[in-house]
């Protein structure tokens, strides 16, 4: 017995309905229900005749131009592509062109995203850069239009365009609930009938062994637009306690320069434990997942309200803070993994105004994670500079 929607072949995940006398799969309810071996009906959705073309603030750089070239060939070749792309190179400008040659060859596309707040921001820039485009947003509270020219949506939402997509672009496969979730990777598979396009700062070893096999063709784009290196973080070993006492002394050198910090800790309550000694010295919130009022608090953050934000890994991706410093609390928990850490690094000198920053590493011993994540910022630096100097070569 099989589930064709899910893959599930586990027996448990199986219930026998008598009244239609069929087996049906518990595993992917939740996506309506589907019987044992029932074969995925594909769906049509309209294409777009018209054609259209994008518009960006600022112009693409040689690098960002280049990998927009390297992505056209491989699509070209019918291949899958997997783009690995440093936080805040803007991948998302990348892949713009391919959604524009596909579309105006009357293929429908896709945008998938494992989070519902990425998926309106997204939806936002394509239809800011698409003008001519009907750009929808597809996710919880935003389902009851279903069809547009350009679709973004969460990774759940892929239930509903069985076979639906010709070119279905993925960003963030490395984050939670996509990573590692074989369900959510079945559903994203049938709604593509066509080309994959990944995006990711942090491929996981899967995908890395399908570039090997020559299942995915990889392009790389390491280089921010502003031109300046990634932060390469310095990591400091020390008990707890002193982890402590360097915060609140690194925090007052931060707060006479008027420099913001965000500052990440394991788990909900070290949050709590944390604010509960910082705000003797420092205005300073807490945001996690239990966090009621999140806009209000990286608003206030924004308007400088407050020295420090103290966050759990909820904030490791999609937030941009000018000028912002990082600090882990115990970067040597086990919630600190190598994917994290690489995001979290990632927040500071995304500005092109400020374009530089510090990040520092907390722990009292250096884990495998912890050195994985420096020396994937290292290659990616010392990539950009081969690059460059082979561009200055030609
Ligand atoms: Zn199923």
């Amino acid at each position: 017995m099989e589930c064709k929607r899910c893959g599930n072949q586990d027996t448990k995940y199986f219930a026998y309905d008598p009244f239609h006398e069929n087996w049906y799969c518990r595993k992917c309810i939740a996506f309506g229900r589907i019987n044992v071996n029932e074969p995925i009906q594909s769906k049509r959705y309209q294409t777009c005749n018209i054609q259209c073309h994008y518009e960006l603030e600022y112009p693409l750089t040689n690098a960002q131009l280049r990998a927009m070239r390297e992505i056209r060939l491989y699509l070209d070749q019918g291949k899958d592509v997997l783009v690995y792309a440093a936080c805040g190179a803007g991948k998302t400008e990348l892949v713009m062109e391919s959604i524009m040659r596909f579309i105006n060859q009357g293929k429908k596309v896709g945008f998938a995203i494992s989070r519902r707040q990425v998926v309106l921001e997204i939806k936002e820039r394509m239809a800011k850069a698409f003008p001519m485009l009907h750009v929808i947003a597809v996710c919880e509270g935003y389902t009851k239009e279903t069809d547009g020219d350009l679709i973004v949506c969460t990774m759940h939402q892929l239930y509903r365009y069985p076979n639906a997509f010709d070119l279905l672009i993925m960003d963030e496969v490395d984050a939670f609930p996509y990573r590692g979730n074989p369900m959510l990777e079945q559903i994203a598979m049938h709604a593509c009938q066509g080309q994959k396009l990944f995006l990711t700062a942090t491929p996981d070893d899967a995908m890395k062994e399908h570039i090997q096999k020559g299942d995915l063709a990889l392009v790389e784009l390491f280089q921010r637009p502003h031109g300046f290196p990634l932060i390469v973080p310095q990591v400091i070993h020390t008990l707890p306690l002193f982890q402590y006492l360097y915060i609140v002394h690194s925090l007052h050198w931060h707060k006479r320069e008027g420099i913001q910090v965000l500052l990440f800790v394991p788990t909900i309550e070290s949050a709590h434990r944390m604010r509960n000694v910082l705000r003797c010295f420092f205005q300073c919130a807490v945001f996690t997942s239990k966090t009621v009022d999140k806009e209000a608090v990286i608003a206030d953050f924004h308007q400088k309200l407050y020295d420090v934000l103290i966050c759990t890994t909820i904030l490791e991706r999609g937030i941009t803070i000018r000028g912002v410093h990082i600090i882990i609390y115990q970067a040597d928990h086990r919630v600190f993994q190598e994917a994290s850490l690489i995001q979290i690094i990632g927040r500071v000198g995304r500005n092109i105004q400020m374009p530089s920053g510090k990040g520092i590493f907390l722990c009292t011993r250096v884990t495998k994670d912890i050195q994985d994540c420096i020396s994937s910022l290292q290659k990616m630096n010392e990539s950009v500079e081969n690059h460059d100097t082979k561009e200055l070569i030609v």
